[in-house]
């Protein structure tokens, strides 16, 4: 299965567009979870706003959904300017990122999505730009070609990456503030789910709000996409209230399981149980063995596995743990060692 084509994918999906519109949070009062990088953020914020300074630049880490974006519109809106956003993949040219800089106003914040992927031409304009506010341009061609520097507007970039380990360490360097972002919990999610009902008018008690949480994978946008489809089922099973067993009923029938695992996910601890005796295989193998890429296994299946403790990373390769085995209803071999660690043969 394609990963955009699963219901419970991180990634944006077309029926996402106009519900992550309304559903995104517009301040940081509204920007729920995710509070130690909060409290750093606030503090930086005010210092500059008391310094009248921008904002040192900023990078944005962490599994696609967790509110990168968000966090990146609500940063411009709490300092008073206004936001450019794009992505690494959209800027071709050095020539596009020098019309998208000098057309900022000092104070604004330039967001870079998958900032991993800019060209290293690109990068290279955006090294003076991220550190002396400048952009150098080369005139004419051959002996007499000479370079001048033209003043660019004290701007933020914010960058955002689910790959931090892909960018070049220069571009790394020239953030001030770098701030990872976790999966939300359950709890945390659940309230996200609360506060996207009444925006979408629709009644869901708290059990049904916690159902719903425990199985979006810990990432908001997927919790929003599961609220609309049990809304769905709820009209039209029900009399339009979200409880925990109509939010079981839908889920199940969507095969979104309770943990919030679906069928690429059980494909893939599968192939670890039956044909490789629980690991340690490779990230290539696995790939190979289940039909999927090895960067999406790695960006998207792997963090939510490891944070239920369902997977580790061995130097020798991923393990599959007793919880996996024992979620998958499979006795775990014998062999298996404490803490939930199976057959490691050291
Ligand atoms: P990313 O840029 O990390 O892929 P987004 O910022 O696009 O993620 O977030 C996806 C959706 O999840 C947003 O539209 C928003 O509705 C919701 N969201 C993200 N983080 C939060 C949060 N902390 N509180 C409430 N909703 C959130």
């Amino acid at each position: 299965m394609q990963e955009e084509d699963r219901l419970i994918t991180t990634g944006f999906r077309e029926e996402d567009e106009d519900a992550e519109q309304s559903l995104r949070p517009r301040t940081l009062a509204e920007y729920f979870g995710q509070d130690k990088l909060k409290k750093s953020l606030s503090v930086y914020m005010q210092a500059a706003l008391a310094r009248r300074e921008p904002l040192d630049h900023i990078l944005l880490y962490g599994p696609p959904g967790l509110g990168k974006t968000t966090l990146a519109g609500i940063i411009a809106s709490e300092m008073g300017h206004n936001i450019r956003v794009t992505s690494g993949p959209a800027i071709e040219r050095a020539g596009d990122l020098a019309s998208i800089l000098t057309n900022l106003n000092a104070g604004d914040v330039l967001f870079i999505d998958e900032i991993h992927r800019l060209s290293h031409t690109v990068e290279e304009v955006l090294y003076p730009a991220m550190e002396d506010y400048a952009l150098d341009i080369m005139i004419g061609k051959g002996p007499s070609a000479r370079s001048i520097r033209l003043d660019l507007p004290k701007f933020t970039l914010i960058g955002a990456t689910t790959r931090k380990g892909m960018l070049t360490s220069p571009l790394r360097d020239r953030f001030g503030i770098s701030f990872r972002l976790e999966l939300y919990t359950p709890e945390q999610l659940a309230v996200i789910v609360k506060r996207s009902a009444k925006i979408l008018k629709t009644e869901c008690d708290d059990d049904g709000a916690l159902e719903i949480a425990s199985r979006s994978r810990g990432t908001p946008r997927i919790a929003n996409r599961l609220i609309r489809r049990v809304r769905d089922f709820a009209e039209v099973r029900g009399d339009g209230r979200i409880t925990v067993e109509v939010a079981q009923e839908a889920l199940d029938m969507l095969e979104v399981d309770e943990l919030g695992l679906d069928h690429t996910d059980r494909t893939m601890l599968n192939a670890m149980i039956f044909k490789f005796g629980g690991g340690p295989v490779g990230l290539d193998t696995l790939a190979a063995s289940t039909g999927e890429d090895a960067a999406t296994i790695e960006d998207v299946y792997e963090p939510y596995l490891l944070q239920l403790g369902f997977l580790m990373r061995t130097p020798r390769g991923r393990v599959c743990t007793r919880a996996a085995y024992e979620h998958m209803g499979v006795t775990p071999p014998p062999t298996s060692g404490q803490g939930g660690q199976v057959k490691m043969d050291l």
